[in-house]
């Protein structure tokens, strides 16, 4: 699969009840399916996310993203930073509940500051 941001090269990194596959040139990581059921199943699996913050932050401007699945661009969720005025943004297909993060994104959103925001911005199932 070509990463949907980039359109570099993919590979799978976790393959359980959501597979993850992550992206060889930017490091963004896609979840062929992400909803605060299957949440859970990626506690402890921050390591994954092996990209640098500074890997994902290049990408973080371009905001047409569409979805590998569905061809149809994906929805835009905003998370408040709580840790600075920013926001933070990740991409999820309204459709397909496909979602991409770029790099560090995993790490921080899965951290105690923001870990119940971003569920909260998940379909629920
Ligand atoms: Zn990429
Ligand atoms: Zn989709």
């Amino acid at each position: 699969m070509e990463c949907p941001k980039c359109y570099g090269e993919m590979g799978t990194v976790l393959n359980e009840e959501t597979k993850v596959e992550q992206c060889q040139n930017c490091y963004g990581l896609y979840f062929d399916q992400l909803t605060q059921e299957l949440l859970p199943g990626l506690f402890g699996k921050e390591e994954i996310d092996s990209g640098s913050d500074e890997a994902g932050s290049a990408y973080d401007e371009l905001v047409y993203v569409d979805c590998p699945k569905c061809d149809k661009i994906m929805d835009q969720r905003k998370l408040e930073d709580p840790l600075s005025i920013r926001f933070i943004r990740f991409e999820c297909c309204p459709t397909c509940n496909a979602t991409f993060l770029d790099a560090g994104e995993l790490r921080q959103y899965l951290s105690a500051e923001y870990l119940e925001e971003f569920k909260s911005l998940l379909p629920e199932k």
